[in-house]
């Protein structure tokens, strides 16, 4: 394992953080994985989950079954880390500038595409290979000011030339859930099988650019643009060159060396099975669990608080609720009035929030139903 450190940007003299990657493999000698851990920097699970990743990997590494390269960061925001108020950690977003860490993540499509001023003449490999290059060089040529910017070009250069990026997670309170694009899901359903995962949630741009979306999407838009140019369908393969997934590993609290540990092996099998790692018999074939439900993110429906209140949960996580049913009730503790709360559409209630006290009008809920009812921006703040 080589240990790489990478310094931010200081915000003050003085001053000094910096994001730590464990490189497992080696570099350039076949496929290239990056597993990042709490991006969110609040969302703990992923981070004890990488702990158990890092030790399977060593052993692999030990037992020269490492294909390439595998990345592994276990705990991906040092500005996240740093943010208490109160005696409140603040992992979700940037103090000094309000912005979600993760969202904004640079689009180098524009900067890509203006470097391929012909259309390359090399074999789809060759072409893969040739646009990383440019990936990397105008990853490195990103203005960065802030700290913010420069964690996110670290990450982002750590990641843009992998084949294979896991963004992991985890929400408020929340079954195993994943994000993906509907084009990459044929390649992460054996990831949620892998993990027993129940719910995919499918987008094309979830609309303001989480990390996932920065690896993954560049690449059917760049194999669109020089299909365009070449008057030929677009290569299936150059669009699909970046496989990346968002994880949410249940919900915050959800932290024990049980659930870690068999995560972790989960994602062993995935890596074995997208060839990152050599397989041996009893590593090759996952438990095929029952599909998960891949789902539209965009009939994904938030659920807001209608007064504030004391939150009370009438069913629980993973119900299937129909549409027009009570779920929830808030109690007014100075009237006694209890509102139900009713399920917007037939669904699988995945997620809720933690607290159980709530200002009218909070998201308390989310139910992914079957039809795409949304547009515009799917994700929350
Ligand atoms: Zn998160």
């Amino acid at each position: 394992m080589n240990i790489q450190r990478h310094p931010l940007r200081a915000t003050a003299p003085g001053t000094r953080r910096e994001v730590t990657s464990l490189h497992f493999g080696v570099r350039g000698s076949g496929p290239k994985a990056v597993l990042q851990a709490s991006l969110h920097a609040d969302e703990i699970p992923p981070m004890l989950v990488a702990q158990h990743l890092r030790r399977a990997l060593e052993e692999l590494e030990g037992a020269g079954r490492i294909r390439g390269e595998i990345v592994l960061v276990p705990s991906a925001n040092p500005i996240g880390l740093g943010q208490r108020v109160l005696e409140q950690p603040v992992g979700r977003f940037d103090l000094a500038s309000g912005e979600n860490f993760n969202r904004h993540y640079p689009d180098l499509l524009e900067r890509v595409a203006a470097r391929l001023d012909q259309p390359p003449m090399l074999d789809t490999r060759g072409n893969i290979a040739a646009i990383r290059a440019l990936m990397r060089d105008e990853c490195a040529a990103l203005p960065v000011l802030t700290q913010l910017q420069s964690l996110r070009q670290i990450l982002l250069s750590l990641a843009v030339d992998a084949d294979t990026v896991l963004d992991l997670h985890s929400d408020n309170e929340a079954i195993l859930h994943l994000y993906t694009t509907p084009t990459l899901w044929p390649a992460v359903e054996p990831l949620a099988r892998a993990l027993r995962c129940p719910l995919a949630l499918l987008a094309d741009g979830s609309g303001d650019d989480p990390f996932d979306e920065a690896c993954s999407l560049i690449w059917p838009r760049l194999a669109a643009r020089l299909a365009q140019r070449s008057g030929k369908d677009p290569d299936p393969i150059l669009s699909m060159a970046c496989v990346a997934a968002t994880v949410e590993l249940r919900g915050e609290s959800d932290v024990s060396h049980e659930l870690a540990r068999t995560d972790a092996g989960a994602l062993v099998r995935y890596l074995t099975l997208r060839g990152h790692v050599a397989a041996v018999a009893d590593v090759v074939d996952p438990p095929f669990t029952p599909m998960a439900l891949a789902r539209p993110l965009s009939g994904s429906i938030p659920v807001a608080a209608p007064i504030g209140g004391v939150l009370v949960y009438l069913r629980e996580l993973g119900s299937h609720v129909a549409a027009g049913e009570p779920f929830a009730e808030v109690v007014d503790p100075i009237t006694g009035e209890t509102v139900a709360v009713a399920s917007p559409v037939d669904g699988l209630f995945f997620a809720r929030d933690a607290r159980r006290f709530v200002a009218a009008g909070a998201r308390i809920a989310k139910i992914s139903g079957v039809e795409a009812t949304r547009s515009g921006k799917l994700m929350s703040a």
